[in-house]
């Protein structure tokens, strides 16, 4: 079986009415990256990160996958497909992808500030001070913060380098290192961004720009897919 890879960003999960980054009006605007998405926000103000990400998880519950999140969870009947996911929501997995990679963390999951391969669910929308690990150590959002590592990167080049098929859906590349994951698909892969604003100009990186949003643009791919290359 050909392999799909895709890379998706915020933008998938737009319709499902989770914001994305840099939408007006989203909850990123209502406070500053440095405030709540960094190691010295937790160490500054532990409670303000707590509560943001509160928000953001009660929003995530709430929402459910759209047909972007469906109709790639569809190709796995035809093809191994690997999800690389810049987004921290679990709408990839509830739509039935089997092979999800979460660059940049997971919100439904807490970890340990003394032991981080100590991972839990969290139970409901809420991670609280006081909240513990088995260790006795505070919890914290099981989140990649700005200016943290991507542990996950290594296995997101590794599969990237397979693909015969690389899809990038809503986002933006300005992330990085997760934005230069597309310089690693070979060159005989074809590649498809799927954006109804993309941010590279048509050609750039041989990607065919596709400028839908996702919830019409990938069930169209997967179906083309399906139809000429089963
Ligand atoms: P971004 O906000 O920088 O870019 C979003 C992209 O999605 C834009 O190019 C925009 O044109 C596009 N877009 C908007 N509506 C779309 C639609 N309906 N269909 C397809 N594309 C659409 O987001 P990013 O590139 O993912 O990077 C920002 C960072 O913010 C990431 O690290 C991510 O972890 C985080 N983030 C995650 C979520 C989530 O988990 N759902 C939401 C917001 C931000």
């Amino acid at each position: 079986m050909k392999r799909v890879v895709v890379l998706s960003g915020a933008g998938i999960s737009a319709e499902s009415g989770i914001k994305t980054f840099r939408d007006s009006g989203g909850l990123w605007e209502e406070y500053k990256i440095e405030d709540v998405a960094t190691p010295k926000a937790w160490k500054d103000n532990p409670g303000l990160v707590l509560n943001f990400y509160n928000q953001r998880r009660k929003q995530v519950i709430e929402a459910s996958p759209n047909a972007a999140h469906w109709a790639l969870a569809s190709l796995e009947d035809s093809f191994i497909v690997d999800v690389i996911t810049q987004n921290i929501d679990d709408l990839h997995e509830r739509a039935g992808s089997t092979q999800v990679l979460h660059l940049h963390g997971e919100i439904r999951k807490s970890r340990s500030t003394k032991d981080e391969s100590l991972i839990y669910p969290i139970e409901g929308s809420h991670l609280d001070i006081g909240d513990f690990c088995k260790l006795g150590s505070q919890l914290r959002p099981h989140i990649v913060w700005f200016g943290e590592d991507v542990p996950a990167m290594e296995e997101a080049i590794a599969l990237t380098m397979q693909a015969d098929y690389f899809l990038v859906i809503g986002t933006s590349l300005a992330v990085y290192p997760a934005a230069g994951l597309i310089a690693y698909a070979p060159a005989y892969a074809e590649k498809f961004l799927i954006d109804p604003h993309p941010s590279i100009p048509a050609g750039e990186n041989d990607l065919t720009i596709i400028r839908k949003p996702a919830g019409i643009g990938v069930p169209e791919i997967v179906t083309l897919m399906m139809n000429s290359y089963v």
